[in-house]
């Protein structure tokens, strides 16, 4: 009886440290994803006119576009302050340069 307790205990608390790996591995695999950065080349990204350095946007097909308005400096991105790339709330699990710009871009809110 006493070894079946033991058992059970043990099986118990293998399950329940089971358990709280689940919520760790999906954030593993969720920061695994958000490094994924996004391409110029891909559909979503040629639908917004992403580029990875804003200083090759053309002006010409971008009326919208002032200087110095980056992806480091929109609303879209929850990068962190001073990093070379960071989310961006357009392209779920991906990120974008810093540097770089779009036709969506917002200015952040003070
Ligand atoms: Fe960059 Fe903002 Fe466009 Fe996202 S929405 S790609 S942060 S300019």
């Amino acid at each position: 009886m006493t070894e079946d307790r033991i058992s059970r205990r043990r099986l118990l608390t293998g399950a329940l440290a089971g358990l709280a790996a689940v919520p760790a591995a999906t954030l593993i695999a969720r920061d695994a994803r958000a490094a994924t950065e996004v391409s110029e080349t891909e559909e979503a990204a040629k639908s917004v006119g992403y580029v990875t350095d804003a200083k090759r946007v053309n002006a010409a097909t971008n009326p919208t576009y002032k200087p110095g308005q980056t992806c480091a400096n929109c609303f879209q991105y929850t990068g962190a302050a001073g990093s070379a790339v960071g989310p961006c709330r357009i392209f779920p699990n991906k990120t974008v340069k810093a540097a770089g710009w779009c036709k969506v871009w917002v200015p952040q809110q003070s």
